[in-house]
């Protein structure tokens, strides 16, 4: 992988419940990223931190803030080894979110903040926050059109970042948006070609006539199950239903439970023996709807029964890799 083109730094915020209370995204790691801006013109990324790693009197934060300087994470947002953690970025009783996502802001999406006016060069943070987003999109496969809501989207009636922030750049937020899927594709081709692109963000490189890897620069059509998901899915699922049918004598279950793990390794790219294939397939609907329906739903009605939020946690981000797995928009 070649050197991010900017630096990301991590300096975190102590945690404190109205700051960084320090839990886990509810969906493990980010599902779309709310685009503010601080509303603190002339304010920086540092300024940010000092401010937030202070704050006591009411409950706001973010992940990231970037300046014409640097992109500053004060909340882990799970861009490095630390998993991604929640930050109070976006009312609760604010609906958009949950009408568009599935989800509350604060429990699945980062919050990523452009720091804006008095001395701060606003095209050298603008470049930055343009590269974070579209990296952010690249690292968990998010098609910018979709996932990169304003913060006044999901709250028009109080918010008018970061639309305010964008337009003292006479920038407007399809701009930013059209900017944000124009980075992601130069980061797939280098993904794709393994070569660097000149510093100044746009590709120079000669497009070659047929990439051996397809591009997504448009909404991918699905995501390949991550490994460890589709074999933990066979271990603790498919395989003892498999066994229980072999030993009931019941061979066309027990074949359909043999199909069935065929199709979750084939789902994430790997063969009977664990080894990595060329590519990944498509997962069929009704393999999802079965795995969800028989054994994740209860699982997830159980462990929230049992106030066990991890392993409810755990079974909605199977059953949702499982949707990204056939192209079946999350739930
Ligand atoms: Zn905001």
């Amino acid at each position: 992988m070649n050197a991010p083109k900017y630096p990301i730094q991590h300096r975190y915020i102590a945690k404190r419940s109205n700051t960084r209370p320090g839990l886990r995204l509810t969906t493990g790691v980010p599902a779309f990223f709310v685009a503010h801006d601080t509303g603190n013109p002339g304010a920086s990324a540092d300024n940010h931190y000092r401010y937030f790693n202070a704050l006591t009197d009411r409950s706001a934060s973010a992940h990231t803030f970037i300046d014409d300087k640097q992109i500053l994470e004060i909340i882990p947002a799970g861009t490095a080894s630390d998993p991604a953690e929640k930050a109070w970025h976006v009312l609760y009783n604010v609906t958009t979110d949950n009408e568009r996502f599935g989800y509350d802001a604060n429990d699945a999406a980062l919050g990523v903040e452009l720091c804006y006016g008095g001395s701060i060069d606003f095209e050298e943070a603008y470049k930055r926050f343009v590269w974070y987003l579209a990296f952010c999109c690249q690292r968990w496969n998010k098609d910018p059109r979709l996932f990169i809501p304003s913060h006044k989207q999901l709250d028009p009636a109080r918010k008018i970042d970061c639309d305010n922030a964008l337009k003292s750049g006479g920038r407007t937020l399809k701009d930013l948006i059209g900017d944000v899927t124009a980075e992601l594709k130069v980061l797939n081709d280098e993904k794709t070609n393994g070569s660097p692109t000149s510093g100044n963000g746009t590709s120079t490189s000669p497009k070659p006539a047929k990439p051996s890897v397809p591009v997504p620069n448009t909404p991918a059509d699905f995501v390949p199950l991550p490994t460890e998901i589709a074999l933990a899915l066979i271990a603790e699922y498919v395989r003892p239903a498999w066994a229980s049918a072999r030993a009931a004598d019941k061979q066309p279950e027990a074949d359909h439970f043999h199909r069935l793990a065929v199709n979750l390794r084939s789902a994430a790219g790997i063969d009977d023996a664990g080894r990595k294939l060329a590519s990944a397939v498509k997962l069929h609907k009704s393999n999802v709807q079965e795995l969800v329906f028989r054994w994740l739903s209860p699982a997830w009605y159980q462990a929230k029964s049992k106030g066990d939020t991890e392993a409810a946690d755990i079974a909605h981000n199977r059953a949702n890799s499982l949707r990204r797995a056939a192209g079946l928009p999350e739930q």
